[in-house]
C-alpha cells in the first residue's frame, strides 16, 4: 500500500491506445509527486510500449502474445532499458489491473478484453477510472456490485459521464429529474440515409471534434456510441432509461447536462480534449491546474442543440431496448457491434449493415439474468458467431465509384 502522502500508483490497462497515452501525458504535467506508474498493459504495439518503459519504469507490463513479449525484450535489451516483469494474456492484463501498489487502474482498453480484469480491480477496491464503456454495458450490474462490496470507486473516464458526475457533485439524486448526453451527431448528422448506405469508411473515420481509435469513431458515426453510453449513465449513476436523455450539439463543447427538479439546467463545458476528464478522475476530489488552454466562449460564437434522428441512427433506439429488456441483452448487443464494426472497417459490409446485424442478433438472443460472469461471457460468446453468420448472410458492398 502507498502512504497518503506518497505518489499514487497508477496501473493502465491499454497503454498504447489514445487513453492510455494521454494518461501518460497527464500523469507527466501532473509530476513524480503525486502519481507513479506502476504497471501497464497493452496489445501488440510493442514499439510505443518499450518507448513508455523506458520513460516510466514501471514494475511489470502484459502484452497479448508470446512473440510480442519477444520483440518487446529485444527492444528494450537493445536500448539498454532496464526488464520490467512481462505477463502474456488475459493473465497479465489481470495482474496489471489487481497490481499491489496500484492506487487506481485507468481502464481503457478498447472492447471486451478488459472486462475481466476491470472487474478483479474493483473487487481489490481499487479506484477504477473507466474509459471502456463496453465494460458497463456488459456487466453493469456485476461491475457495480463488485465496486459496492469492496469500496472501490469507479469515476467515468468518458466526456460525457465524467461531465455528468461533475454536474452532480453536491446535488441530492431526488432532486435530479433527468441527465442529458450530448452527441456531435457525428460525421453523418446532415447525410441522408441513401448517403450514409453508400459512405466510405474514411468518410465514416473522419469524425469532426474528437480524435479518438477506429472503433469509438465508427461507433460515432452510427450513434452507436451514444446508445452504449446511455447503458453506461445507467449503471454509473442511477438513472431509468426514460430519465436519460440525449441532444445533439455538434461543438462538443457542453459535454453533457442535468436537469434539476425546479427546471434548472446544469452543464459542464471544456475544450475537446480527453485529458482534462483524465486528470479529473485521477486527481477527484481535488482539482489541479491542468496544461491545457482554456475555452474560449468568445471564439465559438453559436452553439447549436437538435433532437437526434432515430430513423437514420437506429442504434440508439437498439441501446434503449436493450438497456430496458436487461439481463445479457446488452452484452449481446455490444458483441455484435464489435464482430460488425471490424467488417465495415475491412469493407466486408456497408455502414448501414451494422445496425441492421445488431437487431437481427438481439431478435435472436436468448436473454438470461446477467448477474453471473458464466452467462455474461456466454451470451458474448454466441452473440459473436450469431453476428458472424449475419454477416455471411448479407451480400458483399458493391465497390464504390468516385
Ligand atoms: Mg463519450
Amino acid at each position: 500500500m502507498t502512504l497518503d502522502t506518497g505518489p499514487k500508483g497508477i496501473a493502465i490497462l491499454g497503454s498504447t491506445g489514445s487513453i492510455g497515452c494521454n494518461t501518460l501525458r497527464v500523469i507527466e504535467s501532473l509530476g513524480a509527486e503525486r502519481f507513479r506508474v506502476v504497471a501497464l498493459g497493452a496489445g501488440h504495439n510493442v514499439q510505443e510500449l518499450a518507448l513508455q518503459i523506458a520513460s516510466h519504469l514501471p514494475e511489470m507490463v502484459s502484452v497479448d502474445s508470446e512473440e510480442a513479449a519477444h520483440d518487446l525484450r529485444a527492444r528494450l535489451f537493445e536500448n539498454d532499458v532496464d526488464l520490467p516483469r512481462i505477463i502474456v494474456g488475459e493473465p497479465g492484463l489481470i495482474e496489471v489491473a489487481t497490481h499491489p501498489q496500484a492506487d487506481i487502474v485507468v481502464s481503457a482498453t478498447v472492447g471486451a478484453v478488459g472486462f475481466v480484469p476491470t472487474l478483479r480491480a474493483l473487487e481489490a477496491g481499487k479506484r477504477v477510472a473507466l474509459a471502456n464503456k463496453e465494460t458497463l454495458v456488459m456487466a453493469g450490474e456485476l461491475m457495480t456490485k463488485a465496486a459496492r462490496e469492496s469500496g472501490a470507486e469507479l469515476l467515468p473516464v468518458d466526456s460525457e459521464h465524467n461531465a455528468l458526475h461533475q454536474c452532480l457533485r453536491g446535488e441530492k439524486r431526488s432532486e435530479v429529474r433527468r441527465i442529458v448526453l450530448t452527441a456531435s451527431g457525428g460525421p453523418f448528422r446532415t447525410r441522408s440515409a441513401a448517403q450514409m448506405e453508400a459512405s466510405t469508411v474514411s468518410e465514416a473515420l473522419r469524425h469532426p471534434t474528437w480524435n479518438m481509435g477506429a472503433k469509438i469513431t465508427i461507433d460515432s458515426a452510427t450513434l452507436m456510441n451514444k446508445g452504449l453510453e446511455v447503458i453506461e449513465a445507467h449503471w454509473l449513476f442511477g438513472f431509468a432509461p426514460d430519465e436519460i436523455g440525449i441532444v445533439v450539439h455538434p461543438e462538443s463543447v457542453v459535454h453533457s447536462m442535468i436537469e434539476l427538479v425546479d427546471g434548472s439546467v446544469i452543464a459542464q463545458m471544456g475544450v475537446t480534449d480527453m485529458r482534462h476528464a483524465i486528470q479529473y478522475a485521477l486527481t477527484y476530489p481535488d482539482r489541479h491546474s491542468c496544461e491545457l488552454p482554456p475555452l474560449d466562449l468568445t471564439a465559438l460564437s453559436v452553439l447549436h442543440f437538435e433532437a437526434p434522428d432515430l430513423e437514420r441512427f437506429p442504434c440508439i433506439g437498439l441501446a434503449y431496448r436493450a438497456l430496458r429488456e436487461g439481463g445479457t441483452l446488452p452484452a449481446a448487443m455490444n458483441a455484435a457491434n464489435e464482430v460488425a464494426v471490424p467488417a465495415f472497417l475491412e469493407e466486408r459490409i456497408s455502414l448501414t449493415d451494422i445496425p441492421r446485424i445488431i437487431e437481427a442478433v438481439m431478435d435472436g438472443h436468448d436473454t438470461q439474468p446477467a448477474t453471473e460472469l458464466a452467462t455474461i461471457l456466454e451470451a458474448d460468446r454466441a452473440a459473436r458467431i450469431a453476428a458472424a453468420l449475419e454477416i455471411q448472410k448479407l451480400p458483399k458492398p458493391a465497390p464504390l465509384v468516385a
